[in-house]
């Protein structure tokens, strides 16, 4: 089978000018097939603040109404989104931009109420990935550039976490390539103690997680990230790293693993 390389980058990445640059530019010069998957969250917010509009997080996800809707849809499908695909032009790569609307690559559907009454708003949770699209897109040479955002076939668009839409991606791949899945961001990896940057965690089993979770090791962002990448490696992705953003050539960080 071809490999395939298939890169989340995070928003504090997406945010930093230079460490953007950098990452572009490792990015472009690892060989063969590729997709990158961003994220964007900060700017999101931050423009909302700036037309007056509140953001709400609940289990380190946004609550997404229909301002908040507007605006991720203009700053990740819009700004963030084609900044990327520019700069990778000038990189040498033939990138394309695409949400999970365009070419109806990505279905999702609205994440249902929760049984405490949590309603994520305008939320997608991934119902399917076009692999034969993306196939056809990366066999013609082309490297998607993919936004966090879904759409549910009846013209809604839906915010959909980055790290889900990357091990989606993963999954939906893994039947046709051996794919490498790095979530890239600020941290050396999946650490003992966060703001320690030496306490690297090198792997994470299933069981692991779970005792991280309980003890508090692993919190916030970083729960849901975990659970994708955990998912990705059970079901058929062959390797998933979690990095920092200037070490995805090295394959160094915080491996994850399926079994013990
Ligand atoms: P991204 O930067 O990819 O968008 P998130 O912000 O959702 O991702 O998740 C990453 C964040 O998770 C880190 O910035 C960090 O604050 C937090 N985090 C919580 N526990 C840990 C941990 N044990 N190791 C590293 N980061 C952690």
């Amino acid at each position: 089978m071809e490999s395939i390389y298939i890169v989340k980058v995070g928003g504090a990445i997406v945010e930093d000018e230079q460490r953007l640059g950098q990452l572009l530019r490792d990015f472009s010069a690892l060989p063969g097939r590729k997709i990158l998957v961003h994220g964007g969250g900060r700017s999101a917010t931050s423009l909302a603040e700036r037309l007056g509009l509140e953001s709400r997080m609940v289990n380190g996800r946004r609550v997404t109404d229909e301002g908040m809707l507007r605006v991720a849809t203009m700053v990740y499908g819009g700004l963030v989104n084609k900044r990327v695909v520019a700069r990778l032009q000038a990189e040498g790569v033939n990138a394309l931009g695409l949400t999970g609307a365009d070419g109806n690559v990505i279905r999702g559907h609205r994440r249902p109420v929760t049984a405490d009454g949590t309603d994520f708003g305008f939320v997608g949770d991934v119902e399917w990935v076009d692999a034969r699209l993306l196939s056809t897109l990366l066999e013609a040479g082309m490297t998607p550039v993919m936004a966090p955002l879904t759409h549910d076939g009846r013209g809604q668009l839906l915010n959909t976490n980055a790290d889900t839409i990357a091990s989606e991606v993963a999954k939906a791949l893994a039947d046709c390539y051996d794919v490498t899945l790095l979530y890239c961001f600020e941290k050396s990896g999946v650490l003992r103690d966060p703001n320690d940057d030496s306490s690297l965690i090198s792997v994470i089993t299933p069981a692991d997680f779970e005792r991280f979770v309980a003890d508090g090791t692993v919190s916030g962002g970083m729960i849901p990230k975990l659970k994708n990448a955990l998912q990705a490696v059970a079901t058929g992705v062959k390797q998933v790293i979690i990095t920092r953003a200037d070490a995805i050539d090295g394959h160094h960080g915080t491996v994850i693993k399926a079994e013990q």
